[in-house]
């Protein structure tokens, strides 16, 4: 079988390889995306869905997330994807935590962000008021959307909206445009953009091997509604030491040496906490973060034992059954959140190293699509 005609072809659908087609179509190109899956199901389906600017490393990140945080809140109801929570209530526990959202709060960073102290935290949200909680930092930046029906709706809407072909259960082999070779045949498109996700071995080996990537599992659980709304996705305590945009002011280190002492093993497990609700109340929680070359599918309880025992810390409540288990893995790789690489002036090969594909892929497609057409951002809108 042959397709050809296209523009543009893309290569996985996950959310990053969504967010070139998008853009790609947006250009006014012909796209055609390419997954050897009938449909997504890797780390963009695994996540929590939530589109976080908050917390994102501080410059182009940061940067990033706010324009993907803008497309997300654009596309979502042309797409029918609703946007389940909105914002983010990080709970503070100890002095050096306010101290690091007192600091995150004078940059540029804070802008749209408040602090609650323990009275009003209380006052305003007692159902997540932990005994020991000394106030939040709000953020009304975010949005939170249940990824693995939102990911089908996106490719839905692509196709009906914007003319994009899709070629499920096709393995691409070689890009060499105008020519890909796939498992079912030839595919011609002028330009191809390649998003593999943590396939690093597949295509360009060896120019994703230059970037020295791992990769990273993360253990996630689904609980059983609490029996009320959360106000906002919430992060806690450990979260101020693991995102960049506050682990890397000054003020993080005196948390960090503190947590080394009273939470060593949550350190040690890579473990922060993220709690969002679905429409049905339900509760995704998580996640740790173990690293590997190829990380075994052997995700140790005491992880999760602590992403448990955080939600009550933080929450004050005691967890709610356990209804799913699931691990995910993304790409990482030092010093980047993402990168895109060039093997060919018609190729580009965009991977997401970092857990913020959701939080940044569709500004990210925007850049890809401008750079390689010679277009303005603003073109794309
Ligand atoms: C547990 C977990 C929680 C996370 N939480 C969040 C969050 O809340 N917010 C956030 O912003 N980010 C989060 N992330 C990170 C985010 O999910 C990822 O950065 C993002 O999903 C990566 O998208 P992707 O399209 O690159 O990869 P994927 O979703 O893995 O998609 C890659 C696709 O490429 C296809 N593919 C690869 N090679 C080929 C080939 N040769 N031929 C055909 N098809 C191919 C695969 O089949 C796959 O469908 C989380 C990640 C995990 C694992």
């Amino acid at each position: 079988m042959q397709h050809s005609g296209f523009d543009v072809a893309v290569v996985g659908a996950g959310i990053v390889g969504l967010a070139h087609a998008l853009a790609a179509a947006r250009a006014g190109k012909r796209v055609v995306v390419i997954d050897r899956d009938p449909r997504a199901n890797g780390a963009s389906i695994r996540n929590f869905g939530f589109i976080t600017v908050t917390g994102q490393q501080r410059g182009e990140h940061w940067t990033l997330a706010r324009r993907t945080r803008d497309i997300w809140a654009e596309v979502a109801p042309e797409a029918g994807i609703p946007v389940e929570q909105k914002g983010l209530m990080l709970t503070l526990r100890r002095p050096e935590a306010i101290d690091v959202a007192e600091a995150f709060l004078d940059t540029e960073m804070g802008e749209g962000c408040h602090r609650l102290d323990g009275e009003q935290f209380r006052a305003l949200h007692p159902e997540i008021a932990a005994p020991d909680a000394l106030g939040a930092l709000v953020s009304r930046h975010e949005v939170r959307v249940e990824s693995r029906t939102a990911l089908p709706s996106l490719v839905a809407w692509l196709k009906a909206a914007h003319g994009v072909t899709f070629l499920t259960e096709t393995a691409v082999h070689s890009v060499v445009p105008p020519r890909l070779e796939t498992s079912r045949g030839t595919v011609e498109a002028e330009v191809a953009i390649v998003c593999p996700g943590d396939d690093l071995c597949t295509l360009f080996p060896d120019r994703i091997a230059a970037y020295r990537p791992r990769k990273c599992r993360l253990s996630m659980l689904r609980l059983a509604s609490p029996g009320f709304r959360l106000p906002a996705p919430v992060m806690s305590d450990l979260s101020l030491v693991r995102y960049e945009g506050y682990a890397a002011l000054p003020q993080a280190e005196a948390l960090r040496r503190r947590l080394a002492v009273e939470q060593a093993a949550h350190l040690a497990n890579g473990v922060h906490l993220i709690v969002v609700q679905s429409a049905d109340g339900s509760l995704v929680v998580g996640d740790s973060h173990h690293y590997d070359d190829l990380p075994p599918p052997f995700a140790p309880a005491e992880a999760e034992n602590c992403i448990l025992d955080e939600f009550t810390r933080a929450t004050g409540l005691n967890a709610p059954a356990v209804t799913e288990r699931w691990v995910g893995t993304y790409p990482v790789a030092d010093g980047r959140n993402y990168f895109i690489d060039a093997p060919a002036d018609n190729v580009r090969i965009a991977i997401v190293t970092s857990g913020s594909g959701a939080s940044t892929g569709f500004a990210i497609g925007e850049r890809t699509i401008a750079d390689l057409f010679g277009l303005k951002i603003g073109d794309l809108a």
